[in-house]
């Protein structure tokens, strides 16, 4: 890392340490000095949790034809096929790579292990046990702390772009390291910062899934697309006191039963292939099925029978699940697993192209804070893991502008006339900040989960808009507001935390907070823009798909939300 007195530099920032950032970063050309940010540790990521696998056509019953088939059938319209084209295509590579690299997937005697998501037409689900995830983000993280190329900058929080003074190119990102606030300067910038579920009250994603490179980017004023679709999983552990823990799909691919209290296989009635069905279809099935049979739906679950399931293959193949569960007093191999739909992944974002490329220049996404088209309305189970991959590879491809440097510096004089900074006021009442901050950070998850959860309409929509404005007011009112947002303005030179009067983790707090209103704002106002019902996103005042009105992606850019038409894919 090469320092100023106005900023950290390096050839490529990829902010962001999960699959997605660590694959990219390992994928980038040697030549480039590479800065890789995470705000916790290295290990700590949605993609550390991801249970079921990675899929890939790999199998000799497969093909990438037919794997692209049930991507595009899964996306109910919206995918592009070029970008599922590639991502299938490239994915025996990103395996084999990952493999010479150390990934021990399972294996049935020399072959590789497959088993069987919904809406999969064949086996192709590569897993190790049912920790795929953590098999996969560990080998890759050894492999980045060799690299002597790649500096890890961890407990490190980006608060924002950085851009030029006409905001037409991204310089870099503002940032929390190592107690110092502090522009970090770069040729390119990769947001590789996970998804959002913390937005709702209900989500199997880890806390730090709080959509901060969706609202980066947002605010930096690159595009967005299709922020409306979530899906939702149906099956997360839901017991007083437990975190909504995920019961991996691969688990129903391998036989368990979704029942009710009288042990009857209900989701039938609502699609015939049952708990194989797409998961929207499942999810939404267990929500009809609460509002009708139960006296709380709210709180109310349904059952996931492992019963069916060979006792020897349950403990291969779930041995976590297995372990999670008895630790809230469930004995799978006796009893069913009380479960509930969560939030679990985010299909839209900031959209990108096939080298992973935003619409502003010296800005990236890969992973699931990017819209590479590859997911449409609803992933495909399993997809996006291999999204991270194929989509971090592309980065291999990057050239940096020859002059990028020099851009830095204009951009550093122009600002040297902005006055002072004055923190003081700012920090001075810190604890009264914090209760607001603390407020509506207890109270917007659950407003997000009830108006743009698994069941929109119309009213409540627009009442979480008007209720998530005035928080988004209420908050830029803040003191600390006033400083923090204007922070690139005054970056010169670092400023510690000290003199702020902050601990990072306030910054972090603050800066969370202000990423989930501003990705609640543009969900919930994504979901009333789209009057129709498709993929993971449900209407119930527009029940059905309407091709002719809305087989088109939305995009949003600042104020400005439009439809574009996508041709049949
Ligand atoms: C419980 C669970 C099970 C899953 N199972 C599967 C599965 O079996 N197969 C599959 O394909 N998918 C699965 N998924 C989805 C998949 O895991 C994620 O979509 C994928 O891992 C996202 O990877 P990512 O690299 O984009 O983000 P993440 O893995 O979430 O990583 C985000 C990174 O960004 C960093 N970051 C975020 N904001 C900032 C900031 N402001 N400053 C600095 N750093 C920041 C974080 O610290 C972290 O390092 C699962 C998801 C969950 C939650």
């Amino acid at each position: 890392m090469s320092s100023s007195s106005h900023s950290y530099q390096f050839d490529v920032l990829v902010v962001g340490a999960g699959a997605a950032g660590l694959y990219t970063s390992l994928c980038l050309p040697s030549r480039f000095r590479v800065g890789l940010l995470t705000k916790d540790e290295l290990l700590t990521s949605a993609s550390e949790w991801a249970q079921g696998g990675i899929a890939a056509p790999m199998a000799a019953d497969d093909s990438p034809e037919l794997h692209i088939e049930d991507t595009l059938r899964a996306g109910a319209g919206l995918c592009d096929r070029q970008a599922v084209a590639l991502m299938v295509q490239q994915a025996p590579d990103c395996i084999r790579d990952l493999l010479s690299m150390g990934v021990l997937f399972d294996r049935h005697g020399a072959d590789l292990a497959m088993t069987l998501e919904a809406a999969h037409s064949r086996r192709r689900v590569l897993h190790a046990a049912d920790t795929t995830g953590r098999a996969v983000v560990s080998v890759l993280a050894e492999q980045v702390l060799q690299r002597s190329n790649i500096h890890v900058m961890s407990r490190s929080f980006a608060l924002d772009l950085w851009l030029t003074a006409a905001g037409d190119r991204c310089l870099g990102v503002v940032a929390m390291i190592e107690g110092q606030l502090c522009r970090l300067a770069a040729g390119a910038v990769v947001l590789a910062t996970g998804g959002g579920g913390q937005v709702f009250a209900q989500t199997t994603n880890p806390a730090l899934s709080t959509g901060d490179g969706v609202a980066m980017a947002w605010r930096g004023g690159a595009v967005l697309r299709d922020l409306e679709f979530v899906q939702f999983h149906p099956t997360a552990l839901t017991k007083p006191g437990a975190p909504r823990f995920l019961v991996s799909e691969a688990v129903r691919g391998e036989g368990a039963h979704l029942i009710d209290d009288h042990g009857r296989r209900f989701v039938f009635d609502y699609h015939p292939q049952g708990e194989l069905a797409p998961r929207d279809v499942v999810s939404r099935a267990i929500f009809s099925y609460l509002q009708s049979h139960h006296p709380d739906p709210a709180h109310g679950h349904v059952w996931l029978d492992l019963r069916p399931i060979a006792p020897e293959t349950i403990q291969r193949r779930f041995p976590n699940i297995v372990q999670v569960c008895r630790r809230w007093g469930i004995d799978v191999f006796q009893a069913p697993v009380p479960v509930a739909p969560a939030a679990h992944y985010w299909m839209g974002g900031v959209l990108t192209d096939l080298r992973s490329q935003t619409s502003m220049a010296g800005l990236y996404a890969v992973g699931e804070t990017s819209s590479t088209g590859v997911h449409g309305a609803n992933r495909l189970a399993s997809n996006s893991l291999l999204e991270c991959l194929v989509f971090g590879a592309q980065l291999k491809h990057l050239a940096l502008p020859e002059n990028w440097t020099a851009a830095i510096a204009p951009s550093v004089r122009a600002s040297e006339s902005s006055p002072d900074v004055s923190l003081s006021g700012a920090i001075a009442d810190w604890e009264s900040q914090y209760v607001t901050l603390q407020t509506i950070r207890q109270n917007l998850p659950p407003l997000v989960w009830q108006a743009a959860g698994i069941c929109r309409e119309k009213q409540l929509l627009e009442g979480a808009i008007a209720q998530i404005q005035e928080w988004r007011l209420k908050f830029s009112d803040l003191p600390l507001s006033q400083l923090l947002s204007r922070c690139p303005l005054h970056l010169e030179t670092p400023i510690s935390s000290d003199k702020l009067g902050l601990d990072p983790s306030q910054v972090r707090a603050w800066g969370e907070t202000r990423n989930l209103l501003d990705v609640a704002y543009l969900l919930v106002k994504s979901a009333a823009f789209r009057t129709e019902s498709r993929g993971g996103h449900y209407r119930s005042d527009y029940p059905h798909p309407n091709d002719r009105d809305w087989q088109a992606h939305t995009l949003v850019q600042s104020e400005r939300w439009w439809k574009l038409p996508v041709e049949s894919p």
